[in-house]
């Protein structure tokens, strides 16, 4: 057995596609790691924080992100501007990280995507607060379409997000406007539902915004390629999808923790690798 124990805590945490992603992290890397899994709730963490400080790091998703920052010593840059942590490394102390706005680059970048000029991001959610952060943060021209109900959670995290980096104005519309304009974003981005596992015919935008966008990433990760990926890759679009930013999310994990350097072939051959454990495992 492994001395270097890691895991990924959560609750419930039935689900999940990070002892996949991590293990083969660890063998690509040649270094030993036992990765497991451990429900924690939140309420939980004051008991748990001593097994957890055993770890030599940990990752963590909902609904701990944000809960177990006060049993650290010290956040990462990201992580204090988010205010959210994902990655953990333990040592002489123990440090928060966020890895999900890195994740989101290196997929994009992988993919030969350039992240300037005007972005289009379609939901106002969880992870599209990641991609507004890291579009204000990149200096690009920044577009958040929402549907009518959404209105004023975009308008919130709009303000939240100009108050926090100032830079460029924000603009904001309805997707309804956004199909009726005549914007060109220079990358589309999907970070809604909408498209996922089963419901895998539906869109959250006409062809027609598709054909105006000359790049497009879809934040989806079940299945590898959403309608939206397929379509925008008929269109001779460079398209991307999730899953690339969720194993990209996990390197950078296995960067802090280790300092290892991956070769982006063996990601690209470990996101179709995860694709089709996901289909075996959680359809
Ligand atoms: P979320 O916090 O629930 O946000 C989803 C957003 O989409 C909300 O603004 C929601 O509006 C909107 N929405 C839902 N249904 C819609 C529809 N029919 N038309 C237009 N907008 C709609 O979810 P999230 O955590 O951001 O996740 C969104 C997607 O990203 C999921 O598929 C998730 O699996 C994926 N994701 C991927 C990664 C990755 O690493 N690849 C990471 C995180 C999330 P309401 O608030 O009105 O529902």
């Amino acid at each position: 057995m492994s001395e270097r124990k890691f895991a990924v805590i959560g609750h419930p945490i039935g689900h999940t596609m990070s002892p996949f992603i991590h293990k083969r992290l660890f063998e690509l890397a040649s270094l030993e790691g036992e990765y497991t899994v451990i429900d924690v709730a939140p309420e939980e963490l004051p008991e748990k924080i001593n097994e957890l400080n055993k770890l030599a790091g940990y990752n963590i998703t909902i609904p701990n992100k944000q809960e177990i920052i006060p049993f650290l010593d010290g956040l990462d840059k990201k992580a204090a501007l988010y205010g959210s942590v994902n990655t953990v490394k333990n040592g002489s102390s123990r440090e928060g990280f966020t890895t999900d706005p890195d994740g989101f680059l290196k997929a994009l970048a992988a993919a030969g995507i350039p992240f300037e000029g005007n972005i289009c991001i379609i939901g106002c959610g969880g992870v599209a607060r990641t991609f507004v952060y890291e579009a204000a943060l990149a200096g690009c021209d920044i577009t958040i379409a929402v549907r009518p109900e959404d209105k004023e959670i975009r308008d919130a995290l709009a303000a939240e997000v100009r108050e926090k980096l100032g830079g460029k104005e924000i603009s904001v519309c309805l997707l309804s406007e956004l199909e009726e304009s005549s914007l060109c974003p220079q990358l589309l981005v999907n970070a809604t539902p909408v498209g996922m596992y089963p419901k895998t015919d539906a869109m959250p935008v006409s062809e027609k915004v598709i054909a105006r966008s000359r790049n497009v990433f879809d934040a989806i990760y079940n299945p590898l390629e959403t309608k939206l990926i397929r379509t925008a890759k008929e269109f001779g679009k460079t398209a991307v999808g999730g899953m690339a930013m969720l194993v990209w999310q996990a390197v950078v994990s296995h960067e802090i923790w280790d300092g290892t350097v991956y070769d982006t072939e063996d990601i690209n051959k470990l996101i179709l690798d995860s694709a089709k454990e996901m289909e075996k495992s959680f359809r």
